[in-house]
């Protein structure tokens, strides 16, 4: 399924994608029987303390921190993450295919599958999800009403990496990963390699305004696609069709119709327009 290496994670959308999902098909079911089929996926608990923890608790959200879904049961939370390929499926409970790993049975007799073909997908299971150990250190949500430029520019402040790379740093900003950090600063007209010191507040200001935009973009075509990501309903998103740079290297900017270019930054492939995302002058030309 995996064609020439290409699978990335899901971010933000395509895991807004589900979570939007699940909360209209899972809010207020009880979890009649929890089964861990594969215990790396729970490595931070022992598979039957999981299973006992959630057994008969009820679904009373449905939520997300960045890449990460968390489903309310009660007094605890289960944060889910997909990593490369995991998959959930509501389906009956006797349909288990191939590269499950845990399977939560619902009260309709339908039952959530967390399949996985390559097995980075994790769980966890916490009382306190605000500040447990995967989500306490993410940046803030940019969806959130309170984000803002200046929220950015405090994550921001003292460092002196690229803005592709701190954008891809969970702390700076939650849920951005290479699909819409280049979809950003390309929108923004921002040169994936400029320090963040060199940012001035119109850029910021545009920046911010860049990522909520592509982001809710990316949202309402219920994610990207390129070779796994699969909604809740088994269905591929939409939003490959409506990106600018990624992916495009040598296609013509959607702008002013120069070639995208395609360079490595913090082992990404990252792509721009060297037209609209000028490099400021101080960043040395290889
Ligand atoms: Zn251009």
């Amino acid at each position: 399924m995996w064609t020439n290496g290409l699978a990335i994670m899901p971010e933000l959308p395509e895991v807004e994608t589900i979570r939007r999902e699940l909360h209209s098909q899972i809010l207020r079911r009880r979890l009649n029987n929890v089964t861990v089929l594969d215990p790396r996926l729970v490595q931070a608990s022992q598979p039957k303390a999981f299973e006992t923890r959630l057994m008969g608790a009820l679904i009373t959200n449905v939520a997300r921190r960045g890449k990460y879904l968390m489903i309310n049961v009660e007094s605890d939370v289960l944060i889910l993450h997909l990593m490369m390929s995991g998959r959930l499926h509501l389906r009956a409970r006797t349909d288990i295919r191939p590269h499950t790993r845990l399977l939560l049975t619902l009260d309709d007799d339908q039952a959530l599958h967390f399949v996985d073909v390559r097995r980075f997908g994790r769980a966890w299971i916490t009382e306190e999800a605000h500040s447990h150990e995967v989500v306490g250190h993410l940046g803030p949500e940019p969806l959130d009403a309170g984000f803002d430029w200046r929220s950015l520019a405090i994550r921001l402040r003292g460092r002196h990496v690229a803005i592709k790379t701190a954008l891809l740093d969970q702390r700076t900003v939650a849920g951005i990963g290479n699909i819409y950090a280049d979809e950003a600063l390309f929108a923004a007209r921002i040169h994936p390699e400029t320090p963040v010191n060199l940012l001035s507040p119109p850029k910021l200001r545009a920046l911010t305004a860049s990522i909520v935009t592509v982001l809710e973009s990316g949202i309402a075509h219920q994610g990207t696609t390129f070779s796994t990501f699969e909604t809740s309903e088994g269905s591929p998103g939409n939003n490959q069709g409506h990106l600018k740079v990624f992916r495009k290297t040598g296609q013509p900017c959607p702008s002013c119709g120069k070639n995208i270019r395609r360079i490595v930054l913090a082992q990404r492939s990252t792509h721009y327009c060297s037209n609209c995302q000028r490099k400021p002058r101080t960043v040395s030309t290889k």
